[in-house]
């Protein structure tokens, strides 16, 4: 845990570590590039619930009788689009039960703040576990604008996920939400003047959708 950011968890298990090394590659193309993103969505995904609380359920072997478990609250992934969507597939291979609210936030290029242009939620979304998927927490803006509303929608149970945090944006998610953990691969050492992570991996939807 980072002293100064006591908001943040980083994943260090050694095959999260390498496969971010492969997508950071600037060598590595769309199809590697998406197949990496999925392997550690699911990685990172297993780590993340690990804490999510289990009830218990009877069930029949072949043999016998035995008591087993279920999640006990429904999950709901919350992609920011376009990057989060990347990330959705290799998470729902481990949660495939998951209902999927989309968040379609950009930032305004004069005040510089995320404008909603789209947002849809499962109806009982305030009782499920929430992940909220944001690949590359830059300025932390759009995340923190996101998680504000689902806050208003009356969400107690958030989690972030990310592949490159930066320190502001950990920092802005710290001052804006600090009960919220954000879970990331990574913590880079700062932005560029674009608002970009360095030393990041570029521009994740463009890698993902070969839009460069
Ligand atoms: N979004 C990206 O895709 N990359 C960055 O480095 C910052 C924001």
């Amino acid at each position: 845990m980072d002293r100064k950011l006591p908001n943040l968890k980083v994943m260090r298990h050694p095959l999260i570590q390498e496969k971010l090394t492969g997508i950071r590659d600037r060598r590595t193309g769309v199809r590697e590039f998406r197949a990496l993103l999925s392997e550690m969505a699911a990685l990172m995904a297993y780590e993340i619930t690990a804490d999510f609380p289990v009830r218990e359920i009877e069930v029949e072997t072949p043999l016998a009788a035995t008591t087993g478990a279920e999640l006990a609250r429904g999950v709901t992934l919350v992609p920011i689009i376009r990057a989060g969507l990347g990330m959705l597939e290799g998470i729902m291979r481990l949660v495939p039960q998951a209902r999927v609210g989309h968040v379609g936030l950009y930032r305004d290029e004069d005040t510089l703040e995320p404008v909603e242009y789209y947002w849809k939620m499962p109806q009982d979304v305030a009782e499920t576990d929430i992940i909220v998927i944001d690949p590359m927490l830059a300025t932390g803006g759009s995340c923190s604008a996101a998680v504000s509303k689902l806050a208003e929608a009356g969400v107690q149970r958030v989690k972030v996920l990310c592949l490159v945090a930066s320190p502001e944006g950990v920092g802005r998610m710290l001052e804006d939400h600090p009960l919220v953990t954000v879970y990331a691969a990574a913590l880079d050492d700062r932005l560029d003047d674009r608002g970009y992570i360095l030393p990041g991996l570029g521009d994740a939807g463009d890698r993902i959708y070969g839009t460069t």
